[in-house]
């Protein structure tokens, strides 16, 4: 006799990356080691995918010198349902999830990469980026462009491209495991550097679906989104 009870099946293994210098903050703590009410900007974005029922584990990639910090062990929550672990990253955004990706459990097929500095993602978000890896070879998160956007040289305006069809690629960025890593190997091999993981992907004729994201997802990377950031909290925004 079979129980009733369902077994779900995990099937994703997420990476958070959190190994940038932070240079651009000007600050001597990297990024998502910052205070935002209290705890770290990477407690915060951890918190964010502990409620999605598809994922295995998490892997935090962090700096090699912070791997034994105390500022990384204060932004893993103490009693996960999950396996949170962490490994080091390399000098490339690209090296640190390649590093991750050395490390993923064998089992999961799906790997769901995501900017440490990111903490206001919605779980549910995150779970539709991964239920569209049934369908496409990867989903990513985008939001449509506000802006109207010039290609300059020289300080000159060269000319204006078509906001409509013009998307802002945030994180998550979802993908089907072999892809991937056959993504980032052939990366490796032809000396290609990309700023997403997507970018790698559509070189090697991948097909990503879009998920439309939220302005509220912001990517902490200046004092002044750490100013917004805060604020996001203090109203209650999200
Ligand atoms: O530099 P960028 O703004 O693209 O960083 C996005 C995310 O990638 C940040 O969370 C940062 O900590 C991470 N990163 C990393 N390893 C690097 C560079 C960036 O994990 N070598």
């Amino acid at each position: 006799m079979f129980s009733k009870e369902t077994i779900t099946l995990k099937s994703t293994s997420a990476i958070i990356v959190a190994a940038g210098s932070g240079t651009r903050m000007k600050s001597s703590v990297p990024k998502p080691f910052l205070a935002l009410d209290n705890n770290t900007i990477l407690y915060h974005t951890i918190q964010r995918f502990l409620p999605v029922a598809d994922i295995l584990e998490i892997i935090i990639v962090t700096s090699s010198q912070l791997l034994t910090s105390e500022c990384l062990r204060a932004s893993i929550p103490k009693s996960a349902p999950i396996s949170i672990r962490t490994i080091a990253g390399g000098k490339r955004r690209q090296d640190s999830v390649y590093n991750a990706l050395q490390a993923v459990n064998p089992d999961s097929t799906i790997v769901c990469i995501h900017d440490g500095v990111r903490p206001f993602i919605h779980p549910d978000t995150i779970a539709r980026t991964i239920k569209l890896c049934d369908l496409y070879d990867g989903a990513i998160v985008a939001v449509p462009s506000i802006n109207t956007l010039k290609q300059i040289q020289d300080q000159l305006i060269v000319k204006t491209i078509d906001r409509d069809i013009i998307w802002q690629a945030q994180t998550p960025q979802t993908f089907r495991k072999d892809i991937l890593i056959n993504a980032y190997k052939q990366a490796f091999r032809h000396n290609i550097t990309g700023t997403d993981d997507a970018s790698l992907i559509e070189q090697t004729g991948g097909r990503i679906a879009i998920v439309e994201g939220s302005p509220w997802n912001i990517k902490i990377t200046g004092r002044q989104d750490l100013f917004i950031a805060q604020s996001i909290l203090d109203k209650g925004a999200i």
